[in-house]
């Protein structure tokens, strides 16, 4: 066999620093589980000044989703998770697509038949068959065809798949960096089809072959993937290919029995930007869901990416399943609102805010001050903030406060010196109105929150509101703020 195709390809390779893979298939969006795998592995790469690459799989044709990839794309460029190689950046091991990988794949598969690691098989088997368990190598007749014989049927055009050829006997040890040494015996291994009928590869061939190809010394995944691994060390070794490193990840759980799953209406990522979490909050709390800083660090919760990528370490990751709680990513998402800058908070509240409130006069800024400590999800605010537009319906008892020391006919009493002293204003800030409130207060010889109460309630038409009811009426603005302190009035008058 001619051998410079192979050593042309051994030559691109890269070495001598840490390359990770972030190695997706296109499904359309990105489940919790996976946005740890990319961010774990490019914590990897970064933690050991590595690269980091990614490599779009696609080979299982029936799978594919119109604009899945740029879901892919977008995703990782939001979290920050910036590659280094890729298909749409390029690099030394071009392409990084499967589907334009094709023939290196055939070709490897040939080689590993002229290795005597595999196999040319006629036979109609059905796909479930394969994964039963339920199979018997010894009754396989294309696993003893003579090579002559294999390659004249192959030759004349008869169908085949190209099969692992897995020892009969003995046993596979691999190694994984979270679960240390796995030995099975031999005899529990299919000869799994590594080339299908339409010469595309399996996944479980296509992986290995990139995965040298590309130089990957680490290989980060879910750990459904640990039960394969066996075979992958039989091809590498077959090969006769260094293994890689492999970190397998234990499944992010919804509860106790069961994994997180789109299908029974579990959050992607994408799902949770839309309920009101901010990627650096949910990217904080993945981190975190399977994996726990050590040494002083240990109690930390709080990290940004680029502390993550100088804290983390392999060896922090987790055996155990984690259990995704959204309570817990609320309270993250809470301190992250919190930590903002202000122009942050209002870049991000802004258009939630514009949901509800579309007077141009009303400030957003100001709405957004008085939400950035008050708010636990982006998706809060709407609701929020409406009465800021349109005063809504409310019944006089609201007027009637125990802790403030309001009745009706108190409010009332407030009401009508808080509209002419107001009306007298001059400027209408903050500064004024609050002093002019207080001022009354102390004429009237009430406690600022007897009077403030029946202000709060007349101007905003609901008992919680975020903000005071100094700093709603500075936001309403004069005219519309007495205009529902009159009408407040009113109907205490009746
Ligand atoms: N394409 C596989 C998946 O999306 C990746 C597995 C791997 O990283 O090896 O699950």
């Amino acid at each position: 066999m001619d051998m410079s195709y192979f050593d042309a390809m051994e030559a691109k390779i890269p070495h001598g620093k840490i390359r990770t893979r972030f190695a997706p298939s296109p499904t359309g969006y990105m489940h919790v589980g996976n946005l740890r795998t990319a961010l774990y592995t490019w914590l990897i790469a970064r933690n050991g000044g590595g690269t980091f690459i990614l490599r779009i799989e696609d080979t299982d044709q029936g799978r594919l989703v119109e604009g899945a990839t740029d879901v892919i794309y977008r995703t990782l460029a939001e979290c920050g998770l910036t590659h280094d190689e890729g298909p749409d950046v390029g690099g030394p091991v071009a392409p990084y697509i499967q589907s334009e990988r094709r023939d290196t794949y055939g070709k490897y598969a040939r080689l590993l038949v002229e290795k005597g690691h595999a196999y040319y098989c006629f036979c109609e088997k059905t796909e479930s068959g394969e994964d039963s368990g339920d199979f018997h190598r010894a009754a396989d007749p294309c696993r003893s065809l003579s090579p002559g014989e294999a390659q004249a049927r192959a030759d004349a055009g008869e169908p085949y798949v190209i099969r692992q050829k897995i020892p009969e006997s003995g046993t596979t040890t691999f190694h994984d960096a979270i679960f240390g040494d796995i030995t099975v015996d031999n005899s529990t291994l299919d000869d799994q089809v590594l080339l299908k009928r339409d010469g595309l590869p399996t996944y479980n061939f296509a992986n290995v072959i990139d995965d040298h190809l590309m130089g990957i010394t680490h290989v980060v995944r879910g750990s459904e993937y640990l039960s394969s691994a066996p075979k992958y060390n039989l091809l590498y070794e077959g090969f006769g290919w260094e293994v890689p490193t492999y970190v397998h990840c234990s499944p992010v759980m919804r509860d106790q029995h069961n994994k997180m799953s789109k299908r029974h209406g579990d959050p992607s990522y994408e799902d949770l930007k839309e309920q009101g979490y901010l990627t650096e909050a949910i990217l904080n709390y993945v981190a975190l869901l399977g994996w726990s800083p050590r040494g002083e660090q240990a109690e930390r919760e709080v990290f940004s990416l680029s502390e993550l990528a100088q804290a983390f370490d392999i060896e922090g990751i987790s055996k155990s399943p984690a259990i995704f709680d959204l309570e817990k990513l609320t309270h993250f998402n809470a301190l992250y609102l919190r930590a903002m800058t202000p122009e942050a908070f209002h870049a991000v509240a802004e258009p939630c805010i514009r949901q509800t409130v579309k007077n141009p006069a009303l400030d957003t800024r100001a709405i957004a001050a008085l939400l950035q400590a008050r708010c636990e999800r982006l998706t809060e605010i709407p609701e929020k903030v409406a009465f800021f537009e349109a005063l809504p319906p409310y019944e006089k008892d609201l007027f009637t406060n125990r802790k403030s020391r309001t009745s009706e006919e108190v409010s009332r009493r407030m009401l009508e010196s808080v509209v002419p002293a107001l009306e007298e204003l001059s400027d209408w800030t903050q500064e004024s109105i609050h002093d002019c409130l207080v001022h009354l207060a102390e004429k009237l010889e009430v406690k600022n929150a007897t009077l403030m109460w029946p202000v709060r309630i007349a101007a905003a038409g609901q008992a919680v509101t975020p903000g005071g009811a100094v700093e709603i009426c500075r936001i309403l603005g004069r005219e519309e703020c007495l205009w529902r302190l009159r009408l407040g009035l009113e109907m205490l008058s009746v």
